[in-house]
């Protein structure tokens, strides 16, 4: 075969793509009908695509190129640690610069005592990690019924068997044998869309003592540790009512049941501080990280945890580990990343500038017909289409139709948007500037009106 290359035009890339090559999350069929979107390059917040479309990418790839992309810095770090070290594991009382240096530089930036790192190549495998860890923390601490994990509806924690299960999506469950046994969901705080007639305040509190109930049905001895995203991030960008958290954990505490925060998305500045549990003043016992810690130019994620637990799970052998556990390139760019993110004041800048001119912008899109809600916490926000905005009322279509119609349109006005049902989501990088987040909302804007005008075309503008 001839080299594949950029030069080669969109539709035989687009044929050797779908007679080869299986996409996430995707229908495959339809997507061959219809040839993937080719992406050729990108520098800062914009992507090339195959066609010489410049995009912006509103959603930092998959929520994780905080840094944005081109930064010659981390090709540099690359591909010196290649020459150095290219590989070695950290099995066997080995160890290496990188994984040692990243490893300390992260218990220097997480908050309180979360001053230990278990690495692994993904926030899936992380969250696979933590599955076990807390497990064996409660079997070594001699209460082996100590099992289940509590997650909750409509939560990502990743794609892989254990942090499937961990998620809530019952899309994922109903393929593949999912979720493994001692995994158990409560309802989300998902106000606009369940709240009813409640305050926020009182619906984020009722919320959070489905915790304390499931706890005392479980039975206590039963309960190992309860995992959440500070703001859900692929269930559609839903910020909790203020009352949600300060209630979690004071059952957790109460119970004594560990705390997991995955802060894959939150993590690393999204949130305007370097983690969710900042911002939403959470003390998790374990935190997931993965996507920021290296602005995803190479895969790497792992787990914090408190002295406490590392103290217990250092106790004895904990039987687990990936052959890229700290993988020396990936924590040698990964370090990079923090440091770039630090040295240019990045989080800083997002919490005092940019992110505060986003909110007044994107908040301002709630006048538009089509939204219910539009919110916000630091560069991850989301809008609610709906049909009568006065009720919150959801669409008499399927969920998801009006959803994918605006983001057809957001990317047909070279803006990738994404839609988790019928919310729009967007977490742009977070060195977009404010000039590029003045183009974000005037193409969002523009994409709700074609959207808008393509419903009533077709008949779908009413509730259900
Ligand atoms: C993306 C994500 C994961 C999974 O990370 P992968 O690197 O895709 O395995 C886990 N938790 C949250 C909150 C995520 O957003």
């Amino acid at each position: 075969m001839n080299m594949i290359t950029n030069h080669m035009p969109t539709a035989e890339l687009q044929a050797l793509d779908a007679a080869h090559h299986m996409h996430p999350f995707t229908a495959q069929g339809e997507l061959a009908e219809k040839g993937a979107r080719v992406i050729t390059g990108a520098k800062g917040s914009w992507l090339r695509d195959s066609e010489g479309n410049d995009i912006l990418d509103g959603m930092a790839g998959l929520w994780c190129v905080n840094i944005g992309y081109g930064r010659e810095e981390l090709a540099e770090v690359a591909a010196r640690q290649i020459r150095e070290l290219p590989y070695y594991n950290t099995f066997f009382q080995t160890t290496h610069v990188p994984a040692i240096a990243l490893a300390a530089k992260l218990a220097e930036l997480a908050p309180g005592d979360l001053n230990h790192v278990f690495f692994a190549g993904s926030g899936s495998e992380a969250n696979d990690t933590n599955i076990r860890l807390v497990r064996t923390y409660w079997d070594m601490k001699g209460k082996p019924d100590k099992k289940v994990i509590i997650s909750r509806h409509n939560a990502y924690h990743g794609s892989s068997v254990g942090s499937g299960s961990l998620g809530g999506m019952s899309y994922m469950h109903a393929q593949g044998g999912m979720p493994i046994p001692d995994i158990h969901h409560i309802g989300q705080p998902h106000w606009y869309a369940e709240g009813g007639n409640m305050t926020p305040e009182d619906f984020g509190l009722m919320r959070a003592q489905e915790l304390e109930t499931a706890i005392k049905e479980l039975g206590e001895n039963r309960v190992a540790a309860f995992i959440a995203e500070p703001i859900q991030g692929a269930g559609g960008v839903i910020i909790p009512p203020a009352s949600y958290w300060p209630e979690i954990q004071r059952i957790c505490d109460k119970y004594e049941i560990l705390l997991i925060a995955d802060e894959v998305i939150c993590g690393f500045g999204r949130t305007g501080n370097w983690f969710g549990s900042e911002t939403l003043n959470i003390r998790p016992d374990v935190m997931t990280i993965a996507k920021g810690l290296s602005s995803g130019y190479v895969p790497i994620g792992g787990s914090i945890v408190t002295d406490e637990v590392a103290k217990v799970i250092g106790s004895g052998e904990f039987n687990h580990g990936y052959t890229y556990s700290g993988h020396p390139v990936a924590a040698a760019i990964a370090l990079e990343n923090l440091r770039i993110l630090e040295e240019e004041k990045i989080v800083d800048t997002v919490r005092t500038e940019t992110a505060p001119y986003l909110k007044a912008k994107w908040e301002s899109l709630a006048d538009h017909p089509l939204v219910g809600e539009a919110v916000i916490s630091g560069m991850m926000g989301s809008i609610a289409l709906s049909p009568d905005k006065a009720n919150r009322a959801a669409f008499a279509s399927p969920a998801g139709t009006v959803g994918y119609i605006c983001r057809e349109r957001s990317f047909a006005n070279n803006l990738i948007m994404r839609h988790v049902n019928d919310r729009m989501v967007i977490s742009p990088p977070l060195v977009i500037s404010k000039a590029d987040i003045d183009t974000l909302i005037t193409r969002a804007r523009i994409a709700l009106d074609e959207c808008l005008e393509q419903l009533k075309a077709q008949d779908l503008f009413k509730a259900a």
